[in-house]
Order: C-alpha cells, then structure tokens, then sequence
C-alpha cells in the first residue's frame, strides 16, 4: 500500500517535473522558430515597396514598350534577393513584367485580380498572402504593395517567397513545429503530413472564399480536429491519438500563428522510468525488509529453540527433583509410619500406670473373691461360690477389655485407604483412652449427626487423630477443677469437620505458633515428646485436610479438624 503511493507519488511529480522543463523548452523552441520565421519574412516585406518606386516599374504600367526593361530590372532584383519571383500587375490585376519572364512558368500576361494580395495593394495596403501558385503550382507567401503615380495607385508589384528551404529545415530539426493561417490552415510545418491541414473544419463561406482566391486548389484541407483544444493557446493537445504539450504565439505582422508541439511521450517514457526504479527500488525494500523479518524470524525461531532447550532442561530438572521430593516423601511417610509407633510407644508409656492401676484393682478384688472363695469352699458354703466367681469373670472380662484395646492400639496402619466413618474412630479413640478418662473423672460431651460421617482415610490413622488430641486435653486438664471435653462432629458440603475442646488453660501465642512443630512440648521430660501434633498434622494433610488449633472464649483449647467428605459413599 505505501510503496504503491510511493511509487504514485513519484511517477505524478516526475510528470509534473518533466511537463515544467518541456514548457520552458518549448517556450523558448517556439520563440526560436517564431524569430527564424520572422526573419525569413521580414528579408522580403521591404522589397515590394522598394521596387514599386523604382521609374522602371511605374514605366512598365503605362508604357507596355518598356514592360521588357522592367522585366530585366525584376529578374535581377530578384536573383540577388533570392526570392522565388518579383513580378508587377497593373491596376487590373494582369502581369505586366516578371522576373520570371523568360521560363516556361512565367507569370507575365496572367491574371492575379483574384487574388487577395492583389486587392490588398490597390487599396493601397500592404498584401501578405500564402497559397499555392496557380501558374507555378508552388506553394508560397505573396507580399504585395501598390504602385503609386502622383498619389494614385496605377498597380500592384508582387514578392513571392517560397518557404521550403526553412520547412525543411524544420522537418531535418526532427522537432514537431506548424503556422497556420487565419483559417486555421497549417501553411508551414516540420510534419509532412499536416500540411493544408485545417485545426478545425472549415465552415462554407470560408471554404467559398479560399475556391475563390484559389489559396490552396488541389487540396482537401480536411481537418484535424484540434481546434478546440488549441483554442487555449498551450496545453495539452491529441492529435492523431498522439499526446503533446504545446505552446503558440501570433506572429507579428501577420494574422498566422505559430505552434511547437512536444511530444508527451517523453513524460510517459521518463513516468515509466522513474516508475521503473521505484518499483525496481521498492521491491529491493521489500526484499530487504523480507530478508530481515525472515532473518528476525530465524533469529526468533532459534531463541525459540534454545529456550525450549531451556525449558527442557528445566523440566528435566524439575522431574529430577520431583522424583527426588517423591523418594524423601516415602522416606518421610516411613518415617513418620516410624513416629505414628513412636508416638502410640509413648502413649503406650504413659497408659501403662493407668493400665497397672485399672488392672491392679481388680487383681487385687479377685484376689479378695478367691480367698473369699476359698473360705467359703472350706466351711462348705458351695451355694455362695456361683456369685463370687460370676464377679471374679467380670473382673476379668473387664481386664480383658482393658488389654484388648492395648492390642488395637499396636496395630500398624495398614497404608489403604477407604471410607471411613470418623464417628467409629471416634468411639475406637475414646474406648482406648476410656481408663484415662475415668481416672482424670473427665466428662464427655459429644454432639453429632445420626448419620455416618464418612472420610477416604485408614482407619487407624484417623483413630491415632483423635487420640493424639483427646491425649493432649486430658494432660492440659490436669489441674483443672472442671475437666471436660466437648467433641463436636458436623458436616457442609465439602467437609467432616470435628472440634474437640478442652476445659484446659488454652494455649499461649507461643505454644500457638509452635504447636505443630515436631519435638515441641511444653510437658516434662518423660511425660511428652513433641511429636504427637506433628504427627497429627502430618496425617490430616495426607488426607487432604486440615487441622487449626485456637483459644475458647472460656479459655480452653479447641483443636478443629476438617477433612474432605466422602459423598458417594453407600451407607
Ligand atoms: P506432647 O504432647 O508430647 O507435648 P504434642 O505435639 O502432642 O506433644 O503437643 C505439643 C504441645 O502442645 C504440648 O506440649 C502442649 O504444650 C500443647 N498442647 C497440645 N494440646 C493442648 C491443649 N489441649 N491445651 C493446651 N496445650 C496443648
């Protein structure tokens, strides 16, 4: 689009550039050939006058004896002026001597009243006339002037010019150069071709005129038509479907105007030059601006490639790490599967003493029934014996029950993951923590839908959850004077969620900001290691939930645990 209007631009001003130089050119061309032609003229337009006062030639009028010496007088004069012939008319309009009267195209005893030159002199004007001659058959400017005799004209004397040496030249001038009359007749031109050519069609009463005067007999005079378009004195004109720039100017002294055309061809050759160089130019810009975007493309295409080796690398390196981070993550679930045990050991360390105590009684209570037993069986009273020993299996049902949590709690997760219902782990947690809760006289509050509530976990791990925290209450209670713990369990759309709160002294911003770092405790040696909330926060989030801890507004703790709820279990 832009080298188009380049390319428009250039070749429209060259236009203009080259159509200014040819007006100058041709504004002074045409003044050449208006000066040369003037000068051809103006050699001659004394000589009438001259001659018409010489006695020899006013003799020749009205004595017809000396007509002869008249004759040598003409033929001499017009030798040596080199005009194409001299001759006298007398008042009637007959040739009474001429220069030529000695050849066979001799004008004398001819008749030229007809013509306007002729009609011009005797009105005692100046003649000027071009046309072809009826006797010579040549074309040629008659300049006349009367012959005067005390104040009356008595006859007309005659110059006749032929022009063709300087048509000539103008053609070998190879320039395009015309006159053309008061018709508009082209008299003179450098184009063969046009001659006795009009501009514009002749009307009827001219063409009328010129038969009479015989101007130009023998010739069509048809027209070519440019007339109008020449009326404007330059421009441009068409003639013969060729374009040129043209210019005129009257000729002084005559009613004949002179044309110098050029041809337009010279703008179109230089237009299509300079459109040729623009164009050549403007592709050679294309060229470049396409060698360089292909060469920014290249460029581009080869950053594109190192950064896509970048970005390989990069990428190899990140699965170099994210296999790395996947091996340390086993190591670490290991580890933690590791910690789980540690922390139950722990726990397992601390329940002992509750354990020894909840088994000591009733050791000691069967003990006491055996004894009691044996008595009886020795004063043989059997009949008392099925009650004792109903309470002695009681007590060891209830021992039973004590030891047989013990063995829930040593069983290692087993690394699968289903539905599980957090209300059973729940109740598992809280039957393995039931000897603590009793001795601790802690109370329990549980708030909880009637429906299951079912998370994609293991079992276990959910229990170690709940009893990791439940653990941590009780030992914050312990010198509460009221302890009890409230476990709320709910679901929403997208979560289990289950607060469990303390009547304990909560936490201070410290233990809050630590508090699910491994190895944080608050407890004495021996009674904590720090690692049971670190483990719970571990398993929660491997779950994909999450686990917070804050303050009561009554002051104790309350730890909430979310977990992703599992909605298309079927109960
Ligand atoms: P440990 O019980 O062996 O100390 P935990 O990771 O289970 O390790 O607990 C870390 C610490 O968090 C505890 O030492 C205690 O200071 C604090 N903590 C946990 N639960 C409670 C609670 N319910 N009330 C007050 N502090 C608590």
């Amino acid at each position: 689009m832009i080298s188009a209007l380049v390319v428009w631009l250039a070749v429209s001003s060259t236009g203009n550039l080259t159509i200014r130089e040819l007006e100058t050119t041709g504004q002074a061309r045409l003044a050449l050939y208006d000066s040369s032609l003037r000068a051809a003229i103006d050699r001659y337009r004394y000589l009438p006058y001259v001659v018409a006062r010489h006695h020899q030639v006013i003799d020749a009028i009205s004595d017809p004896q000396s007509a002869q010496i008249a004759n040598f007088y003409l033929e001499r004069v017009n030798d040596r002026s080199g005009a194409a012939a001299l001759y006298v008319l007398d008042k009637t309009g007959m040739t009474v001597a001429s220069s030529n009267w000695n050849t066979p195209d001799s004008f004398v005893g001819e008749d030229y009243s007809f013509r306007p030159y002729f009609s011009q002199a005797i009105a005692g004007n100046e003649g000027f006339f071009f046309g072809i001659g009826v006797t010579t058959g040549r074309a040629g400017l008659f300049i006349s002037n009367s012959i005067r005799q005390n104040g009356a004209v008595i006859g007309v004397v005659v110059v006749k010019l032929e022009l063709d040496e300087l048509e000539m030249n103008w053609q070998e001038g190879g320039e395009t150069v015309f006159v053309a009359d008061a018709d508009g007749v082209i008299t003179l031109t450098s184009r063969g071709d046009w001659k006795y050519r009009t501009l514009s069609p002749l009307s009827d009463a001219d063409r009328a005129r010129i038969v009479r005067n015989r101007q130009y007999s023998g010739r069509d005079l048809t027209s070519l038509n440019v007339g109008q378009q020449l009326a404007k004195g330059s421009g441009i004109v068409t003639i013969s479907s060729q374009r040129f720039l043209f210019d005129s100017k009257p000729i002084r002294g005559s009613d004949w105007r002179i044309y110098y055309l050029t041809s337009m061809d010279q703008v179109t050759d230089r237009q299509a030059a300079v459109m040729l160089i623009a164009i050549i130019g403007g592709g050679m810009i294309v060229l470049v601006i396409l060698f360089l975007r292909e060469r920014e493309l290249k460029l581009a295409s080869q950053r594109e490639a190192r950064e896509f080796e970048r970005i390989q690398a990069l990428n190899t390196r990140l699965e170099e790490e994210i296999n790395e981070r996947r091996r340390t993550e086993e190591e670490l679930r290991g580890t933690q599967n590791e910690l789980v045990q540690a922390g139950k050991l722990a726990a397992l360390g601390q329940m002992s003493a509750a354990i020894a105590h909840e088994i000591n009684q009733p050791i000691a209570a069967i003990r006491t029934f055996c004894a009691s037993a044996k008595l009886m069986i020795e004063r043989g009273k059997t009949d008392q014996l099925d009650q004792n020993i109903g309470q002695i299996s009681s007590l060891t049902e209830r021992m039973g029950a004590i030891t047989g949590q013990l063995k829930t709690f040593s069983r290692k997760s087993t690394g699968v993951l289903e539905a599980v219902d957090l209300k059973i782990a729940l109740n598992n947690a809280l039957q393995l923590l039931s000897p603590q809760l009793d001795s601790e006289n802690c109370t329990l509050e549980r708030h909880e839908p009637e429906t299951p509530l079912f998370v994609h976990a293991d079992l276990v791990r959910i229990e170690q959850i709940c009893v990791n925290i439940i653990r941590n209450a009780l030992d914050a209670m312990e010198n509460s004077s009221v302890k009890r713990i409230r476990i709320d369990l709910s679901s929403n759309r997208n979560d289990v969620v289950m607060r469990i709160t303390d009547t304990g002294p909560g936490m201070n911003d410290e233990t809050l900001s630590l508090l699910f770092d491994p190895f944080f405790t608050t407890k004495d040696p021996g009674q904590g290691v720090g690692l049971g909330l670190s483990v719970t926060y571990g398993i929660v989030r491997d779950f994909g939930g999450t686990i917070k801890a804050y303050n009561t507004t009554t002051g104790g703790a309350c730890f909430e645990v979310r977990l992703p709820l599992l909605r298309d279990k079927k109960t």
